[in-house]
């Protein structure tokens, strides 16, 4: 696990001169990230509702590093505003990560399923990363520099059951989406993939299902897990996160990368393997 409050070397930064938004960045995924890409030599725009917690995050890290604007993800004019932020502030776009996501209130069959929150899903978990990629694309395109666009999908986007249904259809449409962007923007030299976690304790997983804490998250993952013992962390979506960023994936587009330890490929139901 890269951990986020480990130092890192000038020679070993991998987004050194890079520049970042990163949205839903205040909290969770997005705050482990933006410590993580700030320590690896990025200059980050976090793009986010909660505005006190983005505020005192980028605050922590210093205004040379980053920089908190308020962005409402279903907002077309807002998502501009970011990206035109990012370009204004730090003099350009190379990656664009769009996190923000909603996980919705718990539910636990199609029959109670309500129209209101499938709409509220899509239109934070599918309408903000198709903004972020639109707006993302509007800058990187001519600037001719080769950037990283990034949406988090989620394990809920490659097997069926983790899940309520409004959620595994947001997740799985992100996945068209960065499919499809992907197939457009490749001619510009910019990659385009998706993140995809297995559950991890944040303030999003810890208040779903009844779930309330870290401990309550992490051991019903860890029953679950096809990879035992280790455990998954906010610190390893990061280092995810920094991989498809960065020169380390360079040739690397179009993927769903999934976080996952496995679980997402193995079917357990015959018990094939002994020790
Ligand atoms: P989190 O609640 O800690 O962070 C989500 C962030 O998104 C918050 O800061 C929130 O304010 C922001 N946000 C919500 N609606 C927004 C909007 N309309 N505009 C801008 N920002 C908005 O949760 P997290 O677990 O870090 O979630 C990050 C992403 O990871 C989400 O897309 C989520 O679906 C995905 N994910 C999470 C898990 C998990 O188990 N935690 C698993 C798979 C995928």
């Amino acid at each position: 696990m890269a951990s986020s409050s480990q130092e890192v070397p000038a020679t070993s930064k991998k987004l050194q001169g890079k520049v970042a938004v990163i949205t839903g960045g205040a909290s969770g995924i997005g705050a482990c990230t933006t410590r993580l890409f700030v320590k690896h030599g990025a200059r980050v725009v976090v793009a986010d509702i909660q505005d006190e917690l983005g505020g005192s995050l980028c605050a922590e890290l210093g205004p040379e590093n980053s920089s908190y604007v308020h962005c409402d993800v279903t907002d077309e004019a807002d998502v501009a505003a970011a990206v035109d932020h990012a370009v204004a502030k730090f003099g350009g776009l190379d990656v664009m990560f769009n996190n923000a996501g909603v996980g919705g209130a718990p539910c636990y069959s199609i029959r109670d399923a309500a129209k209101e929150d499938l709409e509220r899903m899509l239109a934070v978990n599918v309408v903000g990363p198709f903004l972020g990629t639109k707006h993302a694309a509007r800058v990187m395109v001519p600037a001719r520099r080769r950037g990283s666009i990034i949406s988090t999908s989620s394990m809920a986007s490659a097997v069926a059951g983790p899940g309520p249904h409004a959620y595994a259809a947001s997740k799985h449409a992100v996945v068209g989406l960065m499919r499809n962007a992907a197939a457009e923007l490749g001619r510009h030299g910019i990659r385009v993939n998706c993140v995809a976690p297995a559950a991890v304790a944040t303030p999003m997983s810890t208040g779903m299902g009844g779930v309330d804490k870290q401990a309550t998250v992490e051991a019903v993952m860890e029953a679950a897990a096809n990879l035992k013992g280790v455990g998954l962390k906010v610190d390893d979506i990061a280092a995810a996160a920094l991989f498809l960023a960065s020169d380390d994936a360079r040739y690397v587009s179009g993927q769903n990368l999934l976080i996952d330890g496995g679980f997402s490929v193995v079917n357990p139901s015959f018990g094939f393997f002994k020790d």
